[in-house]
C-alpha cells in the first residue's frame, strides 16, 4: 500500500513502527460551535482511511484530540456569559453526536487539552530545560532560531515568514516564536497552576503532549485538513523533535482538501457554512459520506445540491442492486470474471493513497457487467459478501431504506389488482401476473 505524506511530497510504500500496528492521531474540533460539513468532509475521510487499515488487518489506535480550551471559547464564553468549560462541554457532545450520525465512530480516543494539563506543563519544562524554549513577560515562547528545521512540512523558511510581520511584539525574541504556555489576560478566563503562574496551554503543545503521552516520540499517522499544515502541524514537528531528539516524529503526514462553496473553504469566518445538523434535516448521512467519498480525500470538493443530489441518484443504484442480492442462498464461490476484476481495482485503488472515486467506480463496472449476465445464486452470495466489505469500508449502508414497507405496499396493490382481474375473469391478464411474478422469485398461492 502507498500513501501520500506531505512530508517528502511523494506517495511512499506504507511501513509501520510496530509490525501491524498503526498510530493514527487526527486534529480534533475546537468545540465552541456546531460543526459543519467541511469539518465532516474532514472527517469522513479519516474515519475511511481508519476502516480501510482495520479492514487490511492492522491493529489501528485512533485518537482525536478536542480543543476545549482555546481563544474563541473563551471569547464566546464573554460574549455569553456561559462559563467556557460548558460551552466546550455543549459542543463537544453535540459534535460526537454528530459524528455518531454521519457513522464516523472509528475514533478510540477523543483526548480533552484540559484533561492533558500536566502532560502539557511537563512537555514545555523539557523544552525550557533543553534551552529550546523561553519564558517572557505574557507567556513561554518556543524559539524558532533554536530549530533550523522549522519550516520542513510546510517548505516555507523563517526569513520568508519574518519579512510579511509589521507590528513586533515585544514578548517574543522571535516574531514567529510560537506560545506555548499563555499567562494570565483577565479575570474572567480559566486558567491553570504552572511554574510560570497561572494560564492556559498555547494550541499546538496540546496536541504534541496527547501523542507523546499515548504514543511516544514518533509515530505512524498524522491527519488534518490542509489548512492546518502551517503553522500548526509545523509547530507539533518542532516542539516534539526538539523535545525528543528524534526525528521524523511521524513519517506519514494526511492532508485532505476543502470543502468550498463556490470556489471558497467553507468555513465559521466566512459565515457560508451548512452545519452537518442541518444537512441531516434534508438528506441521508450515507448520502453524505458517498458525496464525499467521490472525491479523492485530498482534492477539493465543490459543495452544492446538484452535486449531492447527483450523489444520491447514483448510491441508489448501488443500493438498488445490492438489494437484488439479498434473500439469495448459495454458497461464496464464484468464477464471475467481472466480479474478479471488480474486486481487483477496488482494492487496488484503495491501497493506492486510499483513492476512493476510483475505488468507487470498480462498483459500477460491476452493476452493469452484472446486467448482461445471467447470474448463478453462488455469483450474487459472492457480489454481496465483496459489497459487505465495500459497505464496512466506505461506512455506507447498502440497503434500501424502507425497502420492506415499501415492497409491501407494492405487492399489496399488485395482488388486489390481480384479484379485482380474476373477479372480473379476466384470467389471462391475472395469469400472467402470477406467471410473471414466479420469473421474479415470487409465487402468488391462491
Ligand atoms: P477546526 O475546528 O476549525 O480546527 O477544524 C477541525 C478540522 O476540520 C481541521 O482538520 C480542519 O482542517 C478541518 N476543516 C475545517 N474546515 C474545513 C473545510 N471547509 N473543508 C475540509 N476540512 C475542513
Amino acid at each position: 500500500m502507498d500513501i501520500y505524506s506531505t512530508l517528502t511530497r511523494n506517495k511512499e510504500e506504507f511501513k509501520t513502527i510496530n509490525k501491524n500496528r498503526v498510530n493514527l492521531f487526527v486534529c480534533g474540533p475546537t468545540v465552541y460551535d456546531d460543526a459543519h460539513i467541511g469539518h465532516g468532509r474532514t472527517y469522513i475521510s479519516f474515519d475511511t482511511i481508519k476502516r480501510y487499515l482495520d479492514y487490511k488487518g492492522y491493529a489501528v489506535f485512533y485518537i482525536q484530540n478536542i480543543t476545549d480550551i482555546d481563544d474563541k471559547i473563551i471569547k464566546r464564553s464573554k460574549e455569553s456569559g456561559i462559563p467556557a468549560a460548558d460551552i466546550a462541554k455543549k459542543f463537544e457532545k453535540r459534535y460526537i453526536e454528530d459524528m455518531h450520525k454521519l457513522n464516523v465512530n472509528s475514533v478510540n480516543l477523543f483526548a480533552r487539552a484540559t484533561d492533558h494539563i500536566d502532560e502539557i506543563i511537563d512537555q514545555i519544562q523539557r523544552l525550557i530545560d533543553k534551552g529550546f524554549a523561553y519564558e517572557s513577560e505574557d507567556g513561554v515562547y518556543f524559539e524558532i532560531d533554536k530549530f533550523p528545521e522549522f519550516g520542513k512540512l510546510s517548505n516555507r523558511n523563517i526569513e520568508e515568514l519574518e519579512s510579511h510581520r509589521n507590528i513586533a511584539d515585544v514578548n517574543k525574541k522571535n516574531q514567529n516564536d510560537f506560545a506555548l504556555w499563555k499567562k494570565r489576560e483577565g479575570v474572567d478566563e480559566p486558567v491553570w497552576n504552572s511554574p510560570w503562574g497561572d494560564g492556559r496551554p498555547g494550541w499546538h503543545i496540546e496536541d504534541t503532549a496527547i501523542t507523546e503521552y499515548y504514543f511516544g516520540p514518533q509515530y505512524d499517522v498524522h491527519g488534518g485538513g490542509l489548512d492546518l499544515i502551517f503553522p500548526h502541524h509545523e509547530a507539533e514537528i518542532t516542539q516534539m523533535e526538539a523535545v525528543s531528539g528524534k526525528s521524523p516524529m511521524v513519517k506519514f503526514w494526511l492532508h485532505t482538501g476543502f470543502l468550498n462553496v463556490s470556489g471558497e473553504k467553507m468555513s465559521k469566518s466566512l459565515n457560508n457554512f451548512i452545519t452537518i445538523r442541518d444537512l441531516l434535516e434534508n438528506y441521508e448521512a450515507d448520502t453524505f459520506r458517498f458525496f464525499v467519498l467521490s472525491t479523492h480525500y485530498r482534492s477539493p470538493i465543490d459543495f452544492s445540491k446538484d452535486s449531492l443530489h447527483q450523489s444520491e441518484k447514483s448510491l441508489e443504484k448501488i443500493k438498488k442492486f445490492y438489494t437484488q442480492l439479498l434473500d439469495v442462498d448459495g454458497v461464496c464461490e464464484s468464477e464471475m470474471e467481472a466480479l474478479k476484476i471488480s474486486k481487483k481495482e477496488f482494492f487496488e485503488s484503495m491501497d493506492d493513497d486510499f483513492n476512493t472515486p476510483k475505488a468507487i467506480a470498480s462498483i459500477f463496472e460491476l452493476i452493469s457487467s452484472s446486467k448482461k449476465e445471467d447470474l448463478s445464486n453462488n455469483d450474487k452470495v459472492a457480489i454481496r459478501k465483496f459489497l459487505d466489505d465495500v459497505s464496512y469500508i466506505l461506512g455506507i449502508d447498502f440497503t434500501l431504506k424502507d425497502v420492506e414497507s415499501s415492497s409491501c405496499d407494492l405487492f399489496d396493490l399488485i395482488l388486489k389488482v390481480r384479484g379485482e382481474l380474476r373477479s372480473i375473469k379476466q384470467y389471462d391478464l391475472s395469469d400472467k401476473i402470477r406467471d410473471d411474478l414466479q420469473k421474479l422469485g415470487y409465487e402468488i398461492n391462491d
